[in-house]
């Protein structure tokens, strides 16, 4: 039921991942649910939030900015019965639980700051502020221990794109690459209920929607086990409920209405020639597969934790143009990593060439908070980093040119 507020309008700031971006929508749903209406225009609104990425110190670098100009805004502000206010503000996304309480130390005009897990709390914990706000009991709030969200988040029926939409099959990741600081801030994979996501996904078709991209941090070791659940495959047995990623493929496919689906991202390690068979068959799967390599070197893959060598991921690749006929294969390579010698650089270099993918997403080494990578000096200098960053762009920029003639 729609609950009346006073100050209603509330803008909602994206940074980072597409994660983030269906974050913000069941942000934006539950608040409407809640009777605050969403505005796209920050200047005009009394609550803004920020639903922040800790995966790049650029990233963080961005918040951290913007913060500052919600604050000031005030001074350019024509409207002149406003004039004084400060929006409330507020932090969600990994950098909540990043940082934590510490934020209100780094921007002392932030009035609370929610976890990834905890945004089921947001229409609760805006009113407590509102309640409060410009009294002397004033509060800041903060929240970000919860370790799952509720599925009921996920069926407000707020959707911003009304032709495509995310659905989030998993939360959180538990691979500790050592450079990423995502087990740390989303906590341990858990993978959703399948009858969950297929109820949501058949409501966005419901709704006119007809292209969906299945999400998760690690999407392809989603698995869903339920053992109070009787298993209809094998009747006679323990009755134990399993759904891998395959069957979750193979139930969307089937969804009547919907007409194009996709999934990231993909860790290599989890990607099977089932997976492959998978791709190829399903006739409203899109062939597209976006498997991030990060480096050509065992010896960087292996202080990276990515648990894969360059064979097996050459390989994985071979196989995937084998079978998914004509399909796309992009990746994510990261340049710089701690100790990356030329000779390192130079094998991610002719993994490139020998990989040929479609479109490679390049970036350059940064230490991030709790990672082991940290307890590594950050030892390539940024010139070098430059450097391998252009070169490797530019090969990936010919190859994707000479791909897209061929098609
Ligand atoms: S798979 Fe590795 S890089 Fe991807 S979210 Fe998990 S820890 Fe980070």
């Amino acid at each position: 039921m729609k609950q009346e507020v006073t100050s209603k309008k509330v803008f909602i700031r994206t940074l980072g991942c597409q994660m983030n971006v269906r974050d913000s929508e069941v942000i934006g749903g539950l608040l409407a649910r809640a009777g605050y209406e969403i505005t796209d225009d920050e200047q005009q609104a009394d609550i803004v939030i920020f639903n922040t990425c800790s995966v790049r110190q650029m990233a963080e670098d961005r918040v951290w900015s913007a913060v500052g100009n919600a604050v000031n805004r005030e001074k350019h502000r024509d409207s002149p019965q406003k004039a004084g206010t400060v929006p409330i503000i507020g932090i969600t996304g990994c950098m909540a639980n990043n940082y934590r309480e510490a934020i209100f130390e780094k921007a002392p005009a932030v009035d609370f700051v929610v976890g990834t897990a905890d945004i089921g709390k947001l229409p609760e914990i805006i009113k407590e502020i509102q309640k409060h706000k410009g009294s002397l009991n004033e509060k800041k709030i903060y929240e970000t221990d919860a370790e799952f969200r509720e599925d009921e988040i996920y069926h407000t029926g707020f959707r911003l794109d009304k032709e495509h939409a995310f659905v989030v099959i998993s939360e959180g990741c538990e691979n500790f690459c050592s450079y990423c600081v995502v087990p740390y801030v989303r906590g341990k994979l858990r993978s959703r209920d399948p009858e969950d996501i297929l109820k949501e996904i058949k409501a966005d078709v419901d709704a006119g929607i007809s292209k969906i991209t299945l999400l998760g941090q690690n999407v392809n070791a989603y698995h869903w086990v339920d053992k109070n659940r009787d298993s209809p495959q094998k009747p006679g047995t323990v009755p134990v409920f399993t759904f891998d990623f395959v069957k979750l493929l193979t139930m969307v496919n089937r969804i009547s209405g919907l007409k194009e689906f996709t999934f990231v991202t993909s860790h290599p390690k989890d990607t099977s020639i089932e997976l492959f068979k998978a791709m190829a068959e399903l006739d409203k799967l899109r062939k597209y597969m976006h498997l991030p390599v990060q480096s050509g070197s065992d010896r960087i893959l292996k202080m990276m934790n990515r648990r894969y060598t360059r064979e097996n991921y050459l390989n994985l690749a071979k196989s995937y143009r084998e079978i998914v006929r004509g399909g796309e294969l992009t990746t994510d390579i990261i340049v710089g990593f701690p100790g990356e010698t030329e000779k390192d650089f130079q094998d991610t270099f002719d993994l490139v060439k020998e990989a040929e993918f479609n479109a490679g997403f390049i970036f350059k080494y940064s230490p991030r908070p709790h990672t082991e990578a940290l307890k590594l000096p950050d030892d390539v200098s940024r010139e070098e980093k430059e450097r391998r960053h252009a070169l490797i762009l530019e090969l990936q920029k010919k190859i994707s040119k000479k791909l897209r003639k061929k098609i």
